[in-house]
């Protein structure tokens, strides 16, 4: 049998060359070790286009899926390290195809050693030749079921039969920091997701309405927040106090305007979250035309109170896209647990779906917002987050 003992990570996305590669790599080989910090006897080596991991005896599929986790992996594979002499790889590779039950093969070399005294091709015929005189494989060079890879390096050779897509995008957290609005919703937590696989670290803000809102509530954003956090490590939620602000718009603004203050309310108090925080942009979970405060009329006027530029990955997602993707992170059954959220008690009958600047700069005129503001900002908690090792840590 193939004893595989290492993990070969490739990178993706690197069109990058100089510092910001230096940058990508320290951050991945970080975040890797973080992935995998459950396991203490693993040995780690970087390179310019690879990370190793040396294995003992732990489960490689449980391995494999840490790492299809750590955004910025473009693939993996698990191999066996041997000696680069062409007898050792002729025979580990007459293993792989003796273990196998495909029926077709393929071999492909990559000398990353070019002093190696064999061309690439002379090993790939080399060996294939090998195989076919020992077992029934036969060769197919444009879909073989088995493919069979040898890297050669100076000292030693890595040989692989997988190839397991990893997650893509940057490594999470090399782009600067995003302050994401975290309902706890479908959307927001998948907004996360997709942030985090820019490179972005996404700190949250959520607003809770107590008592109109519960306790359950709020421990279901923090619980959506540790699940996502599994991709970046820890995350800091600031949980702002939004009650006596919304009891005041409904107070004074009309039925069909008070959401679209709710939400500028909102994004005003976030600026100001963010700006604390080192956080350079905010995001949220809207998608366009999904409700009356997504259209891009009322967009535009929520807008209209921050300069900051505001991330909003999902904006052209149908909902079932999203919900794919919920599903696909593992958030769909938590967001759809029936706590109530702040939007959804204050729920008016007839939302404005066009809404005007000047009305909303009326209603708000009605009372001093800018110390209802001050006072929930100040008094924000901030909870950090660690992912969860299992949901019913949170719940
Ligand atoms: P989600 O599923 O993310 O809750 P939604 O379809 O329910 O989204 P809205 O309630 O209109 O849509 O919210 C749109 C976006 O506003 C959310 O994706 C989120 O980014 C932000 N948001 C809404 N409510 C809150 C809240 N209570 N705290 C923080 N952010 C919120
Ligand atoms: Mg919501």
């Amino acid at each position: 049998m193939v004893k595989y003992d290492t993990v070969l990570i490739r990178y993706g996305e690197l069109t990058t060359k100089g510092k910001n590669r230096k940058d990508f790599i320290t951050r991945l080989f970080k975040n890797v070790k973080y992935a995998l910090r459950a396991y203490d006897d693993l040995v780690y080596t970087k390179t310019y286009d690879r990370i190793y991991v040396k294995l003992t005896d732990q489960d490689p599929q449980e391995i494999a899926e840490k790492l299809k986790k750590v955004f910025g992996i473009s693939s993996f594979s698990f191999t066996e390290k041997v000696s680069n002499n062409i007898e050792t790889l002729k025979e580990r590779c007459l293993q792989i195809a003796q273990d196998t039950d495909k029926k077709t093969f393929k071999m492909m070399t990559k000398r990353h050693d070019k002093s190696y005294p064999m061309h690439s091709d002379e090993v790939n015929r080399m060996i294939a030749g090998e195989i076919l005189e020992h077992t029934d494989l036969k060769v197919d060079v444009h879909q073989p079921e088995l493919m069979i890879r040898i890297e050669i390096h100076a000292e030693s050779a890595y040989i692989t039969s997988d190839k397991i897509p990893g997650a893509g995008g940057y490594p999470a957290g090399i782009n600067g920091k995003v302050l994401l609005m975290l309902s706890g919703g479908i959307d927001s937590p998948v907004a996360a997701y997709q942030l985090m696989k820019r490179g972005l670290k996404v700190e949250a803000v959520h607003f809770a309405s107590p008592p109109y809102t519960s306790d359950n509530a709020k421990k279901k954003v923090l619980a959506l927040a540790g699940m996502v956090s599994e991709y970046q490590g820890h995350m800091k939620v600031h949980i702002i106090n939004f009650t006596d602000l919304q009891l005041q718009i409904y107070k004074t603004a009309g039925d069909p305007y008070a959401i679209t203050i709710m939400r500028r309310m909102m994004f005003r108090e976030a600026e100001q979250i963010a700006l604390k925080n080192d956080c350079l942009a905010l995001a949220t979970g809207e998608s366009v035309g999904q409700v009356a405060s997504q259209t891009l009329a009322s967009m535009n006027v929520i807008n209209q109170v921050t300069v900051m530029p505001v991330l909003r990955p999902l904006v052209c997602y149908d909902k079932v896209e999203i919900i794919d993707l919920a599903r696909k992170i593992g958030t769909y059954e938590t967001s759809i647990l029936p706590f109530e959220d702040c939007c959804t008690i204050f729920d008016p009958k007839n939302p404005v779906t066009h809404p005007t600047l000047r009305k909303c700069e009326y209603y708000e005129a009605k009372f001093d917002y800018a110390s209802f503001i001050q006072k929930a900002v100040d008094e924000e908690e901030t909870a950090v987050v660690e992912p969860a090792e299992n949901e019913e840590d949170f719940l």
